[in-house]
């Protein structure tokens, strides 16, 4: 990839805020810088929202509402269709801006770029679909006449694993439901933010719909907001510690909520498990976006008959991936987001071999420019190991193993999240009967993925509250009301 190329692609975004459709600087004319993690290289200077910008941001949401909340769901299901559209015709460029900020491989940031496309895609189909109810009630006496209506401004704040997927998951619902809305996104990734908002200005969204406010002060920028009576609804994808800051702030105004929070997935292959199917699932599973997931196979349990076997095979696979920087061809696995993320990772490594775990493959960073870590296998690793409770948000599988199904669910429930688990066996019965016992909003299947727009995602416990994504995606960005009428 040429330097030419890449400058070109970061000078074609716009730096500055979003707010009531026009692109403005932040308040003092702040900025702060974005770095490519794989090379830990200055990228660009974006600016820097203050409280006072992020609650211009909510006045244009506030004062937006009324006219969108009205408009014609096919003018909203439009909008995001062309959006849609010049997604995926940009998607070249836009996959080399989200690797350029985040760090994945080119190939799989155009998988993302398409994956947040097929968001659009899937809620302007659901636009025209918002549905009430008209029945009798059981006497007889009154009719019910329930409808939905949109939630109004709503508050989203993303992550920087999925730059473009987990703005879109969110923004598409919104526009659909006919919500303003305010995103603040990761500071390390704000550039596929800003070119989503561009795109959907493209695509006919009207001003002050969505208002976009990049900031390095998260907590003081958001909490006025989250505590203003004129927002209706906060939408929060990240970590489990922040979520739960946000929850109680968001009790102040009972806040609709939606919480997309951490994971801590299993990962069981049982005896009877068509291994290279389970290894296939594994790679996917712990390798997309080298571990950075919440979906993440973070812990393994394989069946003790056929554990060596497994983590050979996966060591195998694992051995000749190719690390490097995400626009480099042939590169498979790109660098961690930060250096932060390089030292928690080796210390989840250093106490799991210190308490008797065996390194197979990798087990340390990669001395070169950026955040990189090897692509590791671990055997042996004791429950009492920090990563079998900690996310570990890197290329790291630890595996243990299981005598029978008791003590592989007993094993994979013993965790305070529930986002996703995955289960390889070519036992129906047994496959539907652990699917069912696993405390987790999500079960991959013999399958390593279980992503997609049409599908509800979300988890239990404390992965977080409600679901993106599917049918019931929408719901979240709608609120119900019954009008009662007597029988005349
Ligand atoms: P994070 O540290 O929780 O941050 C997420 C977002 O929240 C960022 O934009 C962050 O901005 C912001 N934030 C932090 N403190 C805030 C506050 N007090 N008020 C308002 N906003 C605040 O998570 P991350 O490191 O970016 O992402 C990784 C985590 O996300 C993992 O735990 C992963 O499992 C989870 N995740 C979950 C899903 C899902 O669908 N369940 C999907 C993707 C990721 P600052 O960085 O400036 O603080």
């Amino acid at each position: 990839m040429s330097a030419n190329r890449e400058q070109a692609v970061v000078d074609g975004v716009p730096k500055e805020l979003f707010i009531a459709g026009e692109w403005r600087a932040a308040t003092g004319g702040h900025t702060y810088e974005v770095e490519d993690p794989s090379t830990g290289k200055v990228l660009c200077a974006v600016a820097d929202a203050a409280p006072d910008d992020g609650l211009a941001a909510l006045d244009a949401a506030a004062q937006a509402q009324g006219e969108w909340g009205r408009s014609a769901p096919r003018e909203r299901g439009e909008i995001l269709r062309r959006t849609f559209e010049l997604l995926l015709e940009r998607q070249d460029d836009l996959a080399l801006l989200m690797t350029l900020e985040m760090g994945k491989p080119l190939a799989e940031a155009k998988g993302e770029i398409a994956y947040a496309a097929e968001f659009c895609r899937w809620f302007s189909e659901e636009a025209v679909r918002i549905e009430g109810s008209y029945m009798s009630s059981p006497d007889g006496r009154s009719r019910f006449l329930v409808m939905k209506q949109p939630v109004g401004p709503s508050l989203l704040v993303t992550p920087w694993n999925f730059p473009m997927a987990m703005g879109a998951r969110k923004i598409a619902p919104a526009v659909a439901a006919g919500c303003t809305m305010v995103a603040k996104p990761a500071p390390q990734t704000p550039l596929c933010m800003l070119a989503l908002a561009e795109i959907l200005a493209e695509a006919g969204l009207p001003a002050g719909v969505l208002n976009v406010v990049p900031t390095m002060q998260a907590g003081p920028v958001m909490e006025p907001l989250i505590k203003d009576p004129r927002s209706r609804k906060l939408s929060f994808t990240g970590s489990t510690g922040v979520g739960r800051i946000l929850l109680a702030q968001a009790a102040d105004q009972v806040l609709r909520v939606s919480l997309e929070l951490g994971g801590n997935a299993p990962f069981l292959v049982f005896a009877d498990a068509d291994l290279e199917a389970a290894v296939d699932g594994a790679m996917l599973a712990k390798m997309r976006n080298a571990g950075e997931a919440c979906t993440a196979a973070n812990r393994f349990y394989v069946h003790e008959d056929v554990a060596g076997e497994f983590a050979e095979r996966l060591a195998a696979r694992m051995s000749v991936l190719r690390v490097g920087r995400g626009v480099d061809d042939g590169v498979t696995v790109g660098p961690l987001i930060d250096g932060g993320a390089v030292a928690k990772v080796s210390s989840l490594v250093e106490d799991a071999v210190a308490l008797g775990a065996r390194t197979v493959v990798g087990g340390t960073p990669i001395d070169r420019p950026g955040y990189f870590f090897a692509p590791t296998v671990l055997v042996d690793v004791p429950p009492a190991a920090r990563l079998a409770r900690e996310e570990i948000f890197g290329p790291v599988a630890p595996i243990t193993t299981f005598r029978d199904e008791d003590e592989a669910v007993a094993a994979a429930n013993a965790t305070e999240f529930g986002l996703v688990a995955y289960v390889f066996t070519q036992d129906l019965d047994r496959a539907l009967r652990v699917a069912e016992r696993l405390e987790s909003g999500m079960v991959g299947l013999n399958s390593g993925l279980v992503s997609n727009p049409a599908a509800p995602f979300g988890g239990v416990k404390q992965s977080g509250l409600g679901r993106e994504g599917g049918r019931v995606g929408i719901e979240e960005f709608l609120e119900t009301k019954y009008v009662g009428i007597p029988v005349r």
